[in-house]
């Protein structure tokens, strides 16, 4: 099962205990007085959480400067949170309680505003307006007060406590997990429960008939709290916050009050069927009772208006739209693709994620942006490129996992081999990931493309090619989202994807007059990248070595004026000079371009084994078949090629090509 899934299904279970906690508590309430009920319940849900907190090492201890918050918030709730709670019960019925105590996160906003200059949104303002509302249609019952007023002042103060400890929540340092934080915060509250209990209800406990089963029923019912409201329930919710993060996972409490009035309801239809079974003289079917313990309809219309109200407050207007834009980008991959790709992705246990040789921001950008999503589905995901990649791109998240292959070639062979579904990205030809090529093509595995270079060239199971696109790293982004997992995609992931299009549009300098483009942009920075700070890690992290070395071939530059070209060449003499490294001639062969009537650069760099050639060229001049002559290829403005004949053969040819065309 999903992980979402598993967390939505935790998620619902805790609502429904807790929804259920106000009925258990009614029920508790009748033979218990109020802080002998919680304290009961507080200590034994104390302990297991204790038990479950020492048994997998959550627990951590607090430190001395940090008490004070605890004691604090510990007062505010537990302990003033549930007195008030459990002595309302005694006033309302439970659907008003838990109706009234959801108002505590459509409330807490307005605090946060006041005492932590928090923003406020409209729409907050706005949900709690419904929501009171919908509170004076239960409790204002045909215009006569349905409640107790003291019962819901009562409430209402176990609101504001509730709220407190949210705010004084937050002072507590986030090193402590929440398990930490619950436990000690129930221990400290028993400092005030303990002596309210004995100052207040001792003669009420002393009087308890413990051989009566009534009393034994509520004692169970407190039992059942402690594990299911405060234990249980507690730890489904938190496990599904860290899932699905807290905005999303609270959108869950709206559901509370409904299945508190559910539950009541089945209750008393199931004790009114009783009474009826027990005098016999009536005859009276389920169905009747189930009629008769039916809540007012004013009272279900306003528990609906109170749940509207709920979630109006948590919208989120700009967020909405945004998620609307991105779900309205021009659907340029076709539909059967992303269907086709969605079953191979579920059906795969092992994916191959490769990028081509010589690494670049774009390929590091598409194969690690999907990795990181592939991650979160729970797949067995592996990125491959041939060779290693330069060090400006060694911030970028999941870096560190990216297996290359050069530098433990009888792995890389056993990882391809256990593939059952390969992308090949940001590369059109097999001949651009070098030792992975013959693997790849015997792989049985299935396999899919994600490029925008002209002319794909693979056997593939899927093809999604588009050479319009500024890069495969923004091809991915409209993958992920076609596939429905927008709001999936991880700030890790983003900052990946970005990476990418900025890369291979020279910061947004060159093939980047797609407006699509900049929504995505926008779509990015909202999942929090940091667009600056990526620029500057990728742009300006040079050694002196390479900036010496761009002066030196900016003198060295030849401009061939007949045919408006400009060729920089650095032989391995002169590389060696300049200490050069992986990705040092990066952005080299796009400067001559600055120059005006050059609209052509080309970069040939002597490697160890062969002669490397880069081509840049502005506007409608091609490049890309140009570097054909030279075995490669690449965009129309951006190509790149090879020659294993000598420097001299090399250039002589290169110029023949320029001049020709
Ligand atoms: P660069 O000049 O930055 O190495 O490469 C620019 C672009 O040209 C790359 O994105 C890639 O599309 C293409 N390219 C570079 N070298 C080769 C090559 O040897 N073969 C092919 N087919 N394309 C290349
Ligand atoms: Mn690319």
């Amino acid at each position: 099962m999903k992980k979402q899934t598993i967390a939505i299904i935790a998620l619902v279970i805790a609502q429904i205990f807790w929804g259920a906690s106000y009925l258990m508590s009614d029920f508790a309430l009748k033979v218990f007085p109020a802080a002998t009920l919680v304290s009961i319940r507080i200590s034994i849900a104390a302990v297991v959480l204790g038990i479950v907190g020492l048994v997998t090492g959550q627990l951590k201890k607090i430190e001395f400067r940090d008490w004070k918050y605890f004691l604090l918030a510990a007062f505010a709730e537990p302990f003033v949170y549930f007195l008030c709670e459990a002595e309302a019960l005694n006033h309302v019925s439970p659907t008003i309680a838990s109706v009234m105590l959801s108002f505590i996160p459509l409330l807490t906003p307005i605090f946060a505003f006041f005492f932590l200059k928090e923003k406020v949104t409209l729409m907050n303002v706005l949900g709690i307006v419904v929501s009171v509302v919908g509170v004076l249609m239960i409790i204002l019952d045909g215009g006569e007060l349905s409640a107790d007023v003291l019962g819901i002042l009562l409430l209402f103060i176990a609101v504001l406590a509730s709220i407190v400890y949210t705010l004084v929540l937050r002072k507590i340092p986030e090193r402590y997990n929440t398990l930490t934080v619950v436990f000690f915060m129930f221990c400290t509250s028993l400092l005030f429960f303990v002596p309210t209990m004995l100052v207040r209800e001792l003669p009420q406990v002393m009087a308890i008939d413990w051989a009566a089963d009534n009393t034994w029923n509520a004692f169970g019912a407190i039992v059942g709290l402690a594990l299911s409201a405060s234990c249980i329930a507690f730890l489904f919710f938190s496990y599904g916050v860290r899932a699905i993060g807290p905005t999303r996972a609270n959108v869950f409490n709206n559901i509370q009050p409904g299945v508190t009035a559910i539950l009541a309801w089945i209750i008393g239809a199931i004790g009114l069927y009783q009474a009826a079974l027990q005098c016999e003289a009536i005859d009276k079917s389920f169905f009747v009772c189930v009629k008769e313990a039916a809540p007012e309809w004013i009272m279900i219309l306003g528990i609906v208006v109170v749940v509207a109200g709920m979630f109006i407050s948590q919208m989120n207007v700009k967020q909405q739209i945004l998620k609307f834009k991105v779900i309205m980008l021009s659907k340029i991959i076709k539909e059967d693709y992303i269907v086709q790709s969605r079953r191979f992705i579920d059906n795969a246990n092992k994916i191959l994620l490769t990028g081509h040789i010589s690494p670049d921001g774009d390929s590091l950008g598409a194969t690690l942006g999907l990795y990181h999503l592939l991650k979160q589905l729970g797949k067995d995901v592996i990125v491959m490129v041939p060779n290693r990649y330069p060090a400006f791109f060694s911030w970028m998240p999941g870096i560190d996992k990216v297996f290359v292959m050069e530098e433990n070639k009888t792995e890389a062979v056993k990882v391809i081999k256990e593939a059952d579904l390969i992308f090949c990205m940001d590369y059109n030809t097999l001949d651009r990931v070098n030792g992975m090529k013959p693997l790849i093509e015997q792989s049985k595995a299935k396999k899919i493309l994600i490029d925008h270079h002209l002319d794909p060239n693979i056997n593939c199971d899927v093809v999604i090619s588009h050479p319009e696109v500024s890069s495969a790293s923004e091809l991915v982004f409209r993958f992920m989202c076609r596939m429905g997992f927008y709001q999936e995609v991880s700030l890790e992931s983003a900052e990946c994807i970005y990476t990418g299009m900025m890369t291979d549009t020279g910061g947004f300098t060159y093939n980047s007059n797609n407006p699509e483009i900049y929504i995505i942009i926008k779509a990015l920075l909202e999942k929090g990248v940091d667009k600056d700070a990526i620029y500057n890690k990728v742009f300006h992290t040079y050694s002196e070595d390479r900036l010496r070395l761009l002066g030196y071939c900016l003198n060295k530059m030849e401009i061939i004026p007949e045919c408006n070209a400009a060729i920089i060449v650095l032989t391995q003499e002169e590389l060696q000079r300049f200490n050069y490294k992986v990705g040092d001639t990066e952005g080299i062969v796009n400067m001559p371009l600055q120059i005006e009537n050059v609209n052509k650069s080309v970069l040939v760099r002597e490697d160890k084994t062969q002669i490397k050639l880069s081509f840049r060229s502005q506007g409608d001049v091609a490049v890309n078949t140009m570097a054909e002559k030279f075995g490669g290829g690449g965009h129309k403005n951006a190509a790149g090629g090879e020659s294993n004949q000598s420097m001299a053969e090399t250039l002589d040819k290169l110029r023949r090509v320029l001049i020709n065309g």
